[in-house]
């Protein structure tokens, strides 16, 4: 790689940022390496060490696991293999935040950060993450930067939706270039100018997935000139819309790739070069009941996370599915979509998992790419918004395929051509206003 006196720096300042806050960070980068090659079997024997170990240690520290595991007559020597995970309780987001003392560990750790949920709906969860679970998560994420031969000090381009004040604005910049990345703030102007300019020497790009694609159309429809030397471009935190991915290579080069994870789970999965996310078995067994995701996170011991639904909806592929990059590590088929709100008929209810399905099958019957938004304010009638123009014949298609999951229990309309920027905020594919 390039060693400029400039790149030396950047890693000089980046190494003793890590040092002090991270210690074991190299540990778990060195192990992490080294696990990425081992077999499906090494890698399930490791989940179930690290699983009992968890478990032993919830039972043993935790008032909350304590109770729940007797209340369900469960001992952690009942956990001979990773099938009896099975056996234990479910935990959900409002046990989090309801008992969120008792599920606190009594262990002391050297070093604790405060974890925090930014609650988009919600409370916010706050939560201690002990340093050695800190590092590991931070570690998974650079084993995926390395995929793509990225280094995490290189100069980088940061998407991530507030509101700043003008203050706020100027304390954030510093922060970023201590960092080595910058950021767009707003969509002037002046601001795209120096973002398009910063951009030419940037090594990846990362953040909200729609603020990345609306960078993407700006730079298309004013020819601004396009960045060479991007390795990667990853959206988190959103829906990557399939129809993003073409505006996306037409801007940076290459398709955006995604990451998947929370704070209370850590790093999911991370997709790799040849287009599949694998999980990252190593911190996280994850689960597919009833389409649900159910996250275990095995190195987290300040805060067990045992059994967590965390209200998104995957597709987890066949454990015997392989991948062309050679790791073994399972492969989640699809992040379908936040569970969310339920979607209220005239006479009944439904999941928002069905526009997924509806905007999958006019994808792959008609080769439709569309972005949406729906919108609900009162039951029995929805908005659906779509950025693309639609032509008559693909407004007949829409309104079949809705029709096909809502039947007549539901009026709706269909408006096209639509501004979908969420310029500040996450961009929701569904919003109700009942209730
Ligand atoms: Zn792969």
């Amino acid at each position: 790689m390039d060693q400029s006196p400039q790149l030396m720096f950047e890693k000089l300042i980046f190494n003793i940022g890590q040092r002090f806050r991270n210690p074991s960070i190299a540990y778990w980068l060195h192990f992490l390496k080294a696990s990425e090659k081992w077999t499906s079997e090494e890698l399930l024997a490791y989940q179930l060490k690290k699983l009992q170990e968890l478990v032993g240690i919830a039972y043993e520290n935790s008032a909350y696991y304590k109770n729940s595991f007797d209340a369900a007559e469960i001992k952690p020597s009942d956990i001979k293999s990773l099938e009896d995970l099975k056996k234990l309780p479910i935990i959900t987001k409002n046990d989090l935040l309801n008992y969120n003392k008792e599920i606190h560990t009594n262990l002391k750790y050297r070093k604790n950060f405060q974890a925090n949920t930014s609650g988009t709906s919600g409370e916010s969860l706050k939560f201690n993450r002990e340093e050695s679970a800190d590092s590991f998560n931070r570690a998974s994420l650079f084993r995926g930067y390395s995929w793509y031969n990225v280094y995490p000090w290189e100069l980088n381009g940061y998407f991530w939706g507030y509101n700043f004040s003008e203050k706020e604005e100027i304390k954030i910049r510093i922060l970023d270039s201590l960092q080595n990345r910058f950021r767009i703030f707003n969509y002037r102007k002046e601001s795209i100018d120096f973002f398009a300019k910063k951009l030419k020497n940037a090594k990846y790009l990362h953040g909200y997935s729609s603020m990345i694609y609306e960078t993407a159309k700006i730079i298309n429809s004013q020819n601004l000139e396009k960045p060479a030397n991007l390795k990667m471009v990853k959206g988190t935190s959103e829906k990557i819309f399939e129809a993003y991915q073409e505006e996306i290579k037409k801007a940076f080069g290459q398709k955006m790739i995604s990451e998947y994870g929370a704070a209370e789970t850590g790093i999911i999965a991370f997709e790799c070069p040849k287009g599949n996310m694998h999980l990252n078995m190593e911190g996280v067994i994850v689960e597919e009941i009833d389409h649900e995701i159910v996250v275990t996170n095995l190195q987290m011991h300040a805060f067990p996370i045992i059994r967590y639904k965390l209200g998104d909806y995957i597709k987890l592929a066949a454990k015997t599915a392989t991948c062309e990059c050679g790791m073994q590590h399972f492969i989640i088929e699809e992040v379908t979509g936040r569970i969310g709100q339920t979607v209220y008929g005239k006479n009944n209810k439904y999941p928002s998992l069905y526009f997924y399905y509806i905007f999958k099958n006019l994808a792959l019957k008609q080769s439709l790419l569309l972005t949406y938004q729906v919108i609900q304010e009162e039951k029995g009638k929805l908005t659906f918004l779509i950025e693309q123009p639609l032509d008559s014949r693909q407004l007949i298609s829409l309104e079949n395929e809705i029709e096909v999951y809502f039947k007549n229990d539901m009026e709706f309309t269909i408006e096209h051509s639509q501004n979908l920027t969420a310029q500040h905020k996450k961009l929701k594919s569904f919003i109700s206003n009942i209730e």
